[in-house]
């Protein structure tokens, strides 16, 4: 590293990495500085504000909003621009003096462009770039490299390459607010560059309809984060690994990280040795990578995609299989809108939308019965909803995810296309049927008998309970048994196709790992037919 200037002015530019804590750019960047000035450039696409719902940006917007309330405790500010980020830095630089320009640095490959532009930049103005490495574990193009050059193309193959790389780096010092005493704030820039109201920036299609039931920021993230542990000291205590998934509660207030995880609120060093340490203290011995096993599934999915720009399209994606999906926006609303007809379909869905965030079972059962399950329509729809509405929505995760579900990729036990039969599965997740009748008030006075197939009550049932379905709630838009099996058909086919010719990195290589993927019992030993539409997913979720 160059040697840095007594007096140096230093820029953190804040994209992800939404936090103070566990921050090496920022902690390098403050490194013997004078001036610092802390930034946000809004430039239509930064942490995906591309395609972004209502709660989306009021997620965001809480993070800024955190981290800037954290500065001006001290009398700093963030400083929050609108523009190309090339341009605004371009004319801060030579406003401010600066020296040094550091950033956490955005794995996937849709920043990458920005980014070379700003390094070209730096070096055009004689200004020192720092950027490290913190959303990942690890660094996702070490990895590539202690691979040969690619990818590792399963997750067992994933898990023992990060084994020769090491354990992960553990999570560094907050810096002290002392330092937010550097940040010049003057009543001009207050008035040029605070962060302007949430209603500035985001739509209010749904205003009225969405709740707020997430607040983001850092502040928040580290609340949950101290609550989170405690309960997976419960689960490990119990011998139970991954608690709240293994046990999915869809009604209680929600303690998932991920949304924080995805802004970077929270740190993922932060959070990954949190558990191994709580995991070692209960039962005294070193933990194994299964009790972080979401972790690694996340950090698999940055390292398939950094090299991949077309890794959230089926055209051009080399690990994605071409399916014939059909296209029917009729019914890509109705699945949008939660009006599918299927009251577990539609409960999660409405909750997507409202809430912005559902449990991994959910998310499960709507994109399975988007794509092989039953509309065989394209995961690159889900995926755009997904990104509107989802609050922990990126593109590697998401998109990684979508493949797999769909069997487009990553895919090559997980065949049946009724393990996730959208009556069964419901009922099984929902015993009492409250969720439903949460988020669907017109079936609040159906009975538990009816609740998932509604359609099947009889008249007298329907009147009785103040829901004539086709009137107050909708007849199923397709016949789950018939699509499921032409469904499963085609899906074969596709299947046989593909063993002749199997794409390079496609599939995980064990049952199990399908199992850890997507929350499943071990794979029972079961023939599963269209037919008898869900014994194989009674099987899964028999817990
Ligand atoms: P936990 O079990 O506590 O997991 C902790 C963290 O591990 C998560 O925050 C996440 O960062 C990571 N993780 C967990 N499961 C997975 C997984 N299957 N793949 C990769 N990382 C995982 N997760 C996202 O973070 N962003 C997404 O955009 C996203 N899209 C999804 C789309 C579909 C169709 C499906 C089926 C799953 C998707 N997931 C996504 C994965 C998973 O559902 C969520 O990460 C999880 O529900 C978050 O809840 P949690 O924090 O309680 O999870
Ligand atoms: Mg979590």
């Amino acid at each position: 590293m160059a040697a840095r200037k007594k007096e140096s002015v230093t820029v953190h530019w804040f994209r992800h990495g939404l936090r103070l804590h566990d921050n090496p750019a920022l902690l390098e960047g403050l490194c013997s500085c004078t001036k610092f000035y802390p930034i946000f450039i809004f430039d239509g696409e930064v942490a995906g504000t591309q395609l972004c719902g209502f709660n989306r940006w009021q997620f965001l917007h809480d993070c800024l909003k955190d981290i800037d309330d954290q500065f001006r405790a001290e009398g700093g500010m963030l400083y929050c621009f609108e523009g190309d980020p090339t341009e605004v830095l371009r004319k801060q630089f030579l406003e401010w003096n600066v020296d040094v320009l550091c950033f956490e640095q955005d794995p996937e490959p849709i920043w990458q462009e920005r980014d070379n532009k700003v390094k070209e930049l730096c070096k055009e103005m004689g200004v020192q770039c720092i950027e490290q490495v913190s959303h990942t574990l690890w660094n996702p193009l070490t990895v590539i490299s202690e691979n040969g050059g690619s990818p590792p193309l399963t997750y067992s193959l994933f898990i023992e390459v990060v084994q020769r790389i090491g354990s992960p780096p553990k999570p560094l010092k907050t810096p002290n607010p002392a330092k937010w005493k550097c940040i010049p704030k003057t009543e001009e820039a207050d008035r040029s560059y605070k962060l302007k109201p949430l209603q500035y920036f985001a739509c209010q299609e749904m205003a009225g309809q969405e709740k707020k039931r997430w607040i983001g920021g850092e502040t928040r993230a580290l609340d949950l984060y101290d609550m989170r542990l405690k309960y997976e000291h419960e689960g490990f205590k119990s011998d139970i690994v991954m608690i709240n998934q293994f046990n999915p509660k869809l009604l209680d207030p929600p303690l998932s990280l991920s949304p924080y995880l995805r802004f970077g609120a929270l740190s993922i060093r932060k959070f990954y040795w949190g558990i191994q340490e709580i995991y070692e203290e209960v039962k005294c011995t070193s933990a194994q990578n299964h009790v972080t096993a979401q972790l690694i599934w996340r950090e698999y999915f940055y390292t398939m995609s950094v090299n991949n720009t077309y890794f959230d399209k089926m055209e051009k994606n080399p690990i994605c299989l071409r399916i014939n999906w059909y296209q029917d926006e009729e019914k890509l609303k109705a699945w949008t809108d939660g009006e599918t007809g299927y009251p577990w379909i539609d409960a999660c869905m409405k909750q997507l939308r409202m809430e912005g965030w559902i449990h991994q079972v959910a998310r499960h059962a709507v994109a399975c019965f988007l794509t092989r399950g039953d509309l065989w329509i394209s995961w690159e729809e889900g995926l755009q909803v997904f990104y509107k509405y989802l609050l922990d929505a990126d593109y590697s995760v998401c998109s990684g995810n979508w493949m797999w579900v769909s069997s487009s990729a990553f895919e090559k036990f997980l065949q049946c296309p009724s393990c996730f039969c959208p009556v069964n599965y419901g009922r099984r997740m929902d015993p009492q049927g409250h969720f439903v009748k949460k988020y669907i008030p017109a079936l609040a006075k159906m009975p538990l008998k009816y609740l998932f197939n509604p359609w099947t009550a009889p008249p007298e049932v329907q009147k009785e309970a103040d829901c004539i379905v086709g009137r107050d709630y909708p007849e199923p838009i397709v016949n789950h048994k018939q699509v499921s099996s032409r469904n499963k058909a085609s899906m074969n086919e596709i299947i046989a196709n593909f063993l002749n010719n199997v794409p390079s990195h496609c599939g995980p290589s064990k049952e199990d790992e399908v199992a850890e993927f997507a929350w499943l019992d071990p794979v029972p030993d079961v023939k599963c037919e269209a037919s008898d539409n869900c014994k194989k997913a009674e099987m899964y979720y028999h817990k």
